[in-house]
């Protein structure tokens, strides 16, 4: 098959011919459909992430159709349209069996801790338990693009914030994070607060449904501007960038036991940041991490995609080869792609 490879970190990677994967026991192999660049792959590139082995085949965000099952397997068939969340489940440990897959004790990774979607072909372990059967209204680039961003806001805004209609939500960051679950607060009705420093991306937040815009360097006290935009606060505050500052804001602007859910993650120096606890018992707030989504809650989302109260094929951008991903990945950190590149043809 062809895949995007690379032997080094930091070096350029190659599309070549490599051997075609076989399915484990209870695991498949997808011929990868379209599969979604994200900046996760540039820092896998780059030698950040500890779980990467090479050489290696980045990826992690795709839609497939299984084309071999192992005999172990059950609930699907040669020929099934499928995604995949980012963070497999072992299906056997106690996180999974309590539906809680998203921080199983034994997680892995495509495109992390195993060869990715950059090709043709990919393997997946415990396939009865990771995979998620596509509706046919759900294309194939739509279906990549929930990929980490997408179903990563869902789960803190509906799971963990539990954001309902009518009420106020906050989000901090105005990536594909940020912009995901600006679309989901507005379509569960909620009155959406966007905060960043670009006036691009807030112009962005705001045609997919922030009625508030906030740019933060243009304030002396972000908190005390949402609270005053929102009469007294919000009910639901995300952190989607991660960040010390933006965390704390997060915080300080709820309203009175209102929720804060932290996606963006805090790495390095970052990791351990001063949170304002006496506020949080005073105001008896409530502080939630969040992280990736299980492949049984895909549902949900799929319908509301379905319905057309979720449009995030508003996010996809550029349909680029695989060829062409090498170049784009390799620029991640200097150009800002407007919306989610995906990769549908693999030549
Ligand atoms: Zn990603
Ligand atoms: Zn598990």
């Amino acid at each position: 098959m062809k895949a995007m490879f690379y032997e080094r970190f930091g070096e350029a990677p190659e599309v070549i011919e490599v051997p075609d994967p076989s399915p484990p026991p209870a695991g498949v192999v997808l011929r990868i459909t379209a599969t979604g660049l994200c900046r996760s792959d540039w820092h896998g590139w780059m030698g950040h992430d500890p779980d990467i082995g090479l050489p290696h085949v980045p990826g992690h965000e795709f839609a497939g159709v299984v084309e071999a099952v192992g005999p172990e397997v059950k609930r699907f068939k040669v020929g099934d349209r499928v995604t995949v969340p980012f963070v497999s489940g072992c299906g056997h440990c106690f996180e999974c069996k309590s539906g809680n897959s998203q921080v199983c004790e034994e997680q892995f990774q495509p495109g992390f801790t195993h060869w990715g979607s950059y090709a043709e072909f990919m393997a997946l372990d415990y396939a009865d338990h990771n995979l998620v059967k596509l509706p046919d209204a759900i294309d194939d680039a739509t279906a990549a693009s929930l990929g980490c961003r997408f179903a990563t806001s869902f789960r803190a805004v509906v799971d963990q914030g539990r954001l309902k209609g009518g009420e106020w939500l906050a989000v901090h960051g105005c990536g594909g994070v940020g912009l995901s679950a600006i679309m989901i607060g507005k379509a569960l009705g909620a009155n959406v607060v966007a905060v960043d420093i670009s006036e691009e991306k807030l112009a962005l937040a705001r045609s997919l449904g922030a009625s508030v815009a906030i740019n933060s360097t243009r304030e002396t006290d972000v908190a005390v501007a949402v609270r005053d935009a929102t009469g007294g606060g919000v009910h639901v505050s995300i952190d989607a960038l991660g960040h010390p500052s933006t965390c704390c804001n997060s915080i300080v602007n709820l309203r009175r036991r209102g929720r804060h859910v932290q996606v963006g993650l805090m790495l390095a120096d970052h990791a351990t940041p001063q949170l304002p606890m006496d506020r949080v018992i005073a105001h008896e707030l409530e502080i939630y991490g969040s992280h990736g989504m299980q492949s049984w809650r895909y549902d949900a989302m799929l319908a509301m995609i379905g319905a057309g109260t979720l449009k995030p094929q508003q996010l996809i951008g550029r349909h680029i080869s695989l060829t062409e991903a090498v170049p784009a990945l390799m620029a991640m950190d200097r150009f800002a792609e407007s919306g989610i590149t995906i990769i549908d043809r693999f030549e």
